[in-house]
């Protein structure tokens, strides 16, 4: 008989587990995938896309109702989990049902983080999470309104994108000194802030947001340093705090997410996290291809193998059109390291890369980030650049041409 595996959490690591496993151990568990999402498993990541027009909801969904259906995977969408007993393994459901688990995995994502001032439950404070959000945003954010986004980083800067596109006069609020801080350093930072304002959007740095102000609806956004920003709507993209609560109520090891060793298993044997929920030798990853590596490992040992996670390099990519920023790995280095820097402000270049030991360990890049996938790899890899170290900043096809393919990826 099949063994009952639960999945909470109908989002993109979920699917992606659930894919894998298909392909490795059909027939082996009966699972059933739970998601508090009234829908079946989509795009989270062309969301951006979406609220800038690009892309039409309807290309989000990730698998249709037939390929769920073909698996023999039992879907409860617009279901919560609400309790697990870990003793009698099983899972409560929002609507009073119960379900039985041998294997559990939770796949519950993150949560936008909202910051404790006063005016949050102002209408017209919006968060950019899911599709819901999206329609909240075209629903209080439209042409001629005045926005302010607070948060410079990735989700900020792709939310600002699309309210402008949209027609919104748009300000992003970002605490910082420099946009992505995460990701960028200072001067592609700088690069970007130009970029962005070209675009029309206003950026206002080392803005530390007191309050959103209003009565009855927002009217506008006040600083700590005392200035007072008119505003119709606010959009709150300051971060994400994982989804572990449920885990924490019942027992399992919850740090800043659900705590899981290389084996991707909790404190609990036969209980699992992936995903953006789960937080991995101290780090809870916030982007998806951790997630879908998570997911891979995971059905491989669910399917009876025993590979090992490790970690993931970060790569991020902007989506902003005509703005084309990449940034990877350890993007600012150490003592020890070395850099190759190419800069041409004049053409809105810039390449930074990160190098310690002969292999390469971070790039920035801005402008031209066609290479970054192969940057990537070679990071990932940790291929000796050695000899193709005079060509590396011009990009895979001068270094190709220099040198063997092996190094190449
Ligand atoms: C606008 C936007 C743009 C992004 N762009 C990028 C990008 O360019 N590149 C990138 O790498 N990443 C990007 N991300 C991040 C990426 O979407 C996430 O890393 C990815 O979705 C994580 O997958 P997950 O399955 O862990 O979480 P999710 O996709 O969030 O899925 C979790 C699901 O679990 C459900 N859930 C939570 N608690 C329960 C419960 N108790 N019971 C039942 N269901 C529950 C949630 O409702 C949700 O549907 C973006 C995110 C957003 C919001």
């Amino acid at each position: 008989m099949s063994e009952p595996l639960v999945v909470i959490g109908n989002g993109m690591a979920a699917a992606r587990l659930c894919d894998e496993l298909s392909r490795r151990a059909l027939g082996r568990y009966a699972v059933a995938v739970v998601g508090a999402e009234p829908r079946l498993a989509y795009n989270r990541v062309l969301l951006s896309s979406v609220l800038a027009g690009e892309v039409p909801s309807s290309d989000l969904e990730l698998k249709p109702s037939k390929w769920w259906r073909d698996r023999g995977i039992t879907l409860r969408y617009g279901c919560r989990a609400t309790a697990i007993d870990t003793t009698v393994r099983t899972v409560m459901l929002a609507d009073g049902q119960t379900l039985e688990f041998s294997k559990l995995v939770f796949a519950t994502g993150s949560q936008p983080i909202r910051p404790a001032i006063p005016g949050m439950a102002l209408p017209g404070v919006i968060t950019f999470r899911d599709i819901n959000d999206i329609w909240t945003i075209w629903h209080r954010a439209g042409a001629g309104d005045r926005v302010m986004v607070i948060g410079g980083g990735l989700l900020g800067l792709e939310a600002a994108y699309g309210l402008a596109k949209a027609g919104a006069r748009v300000a992003v609020l970002h605490l910082m000194d420099r946009l992505m801080e995460r990701q960028l350093d200072t001067q592609a930072g700088a690069m970007l802030k130009r970029a962005v304002e070209a675009m029309g959007i206003e950026v206002i740095l080392n803005a530390d947001t007191a309050e959103i102000s209003g009565s009855g609806r927002v009217e506008g956004v006040m600083l700590k340093d005392g200035r007072m920003i008119e505003a119709n709507a606010v959009v709150v993209a300051i971060g994400i705090r994982a989804s572990a609560d449920l885990a924490r109520a019942a027992g399992i090891a919850v740090n800043r997410g659900i705590v899981v060793d290389d084996a991707l298993e909790t404190n609990i044997a036969g209980i699992h996290a992936i995903g953006e929920c789960a937080e991995h030798r101290g780090i809870c990853y916030g982007l998806v291809e951790p997630a879908h590596e998570q997911a891979r490992v995971l059905a491989e040992r669910l399917a009876g193998r025993e590979p090992r996670y490790s970690g993931s390099v970060l790569a991020t990519n902007l989506k902003v059109s005509g703005v084309n920023v990449f940034s990877a790995g350890d993007f600012l280095g150490h003592e020890a390291s070395e850099e190759i820097i190419l800069s041409d402000p004049g053409v809105g270049l810039y390449k930074r890369f990160v190098i310690a030991d002969d292999r390469l360990t971070g790039t920035v890049l801005f402008g031209d980030t066609a290479d970054g996938l192969w940057y990537l790899d070679l990071i990932r890899s940790g291929a000796d650049i050695d000899r193709i170290r005079d060509d590396l900043a011009f990009g895979r096809a001068l270094a190709e041409r220099a040198q063997p393919a092996s190094l190449v990826a």
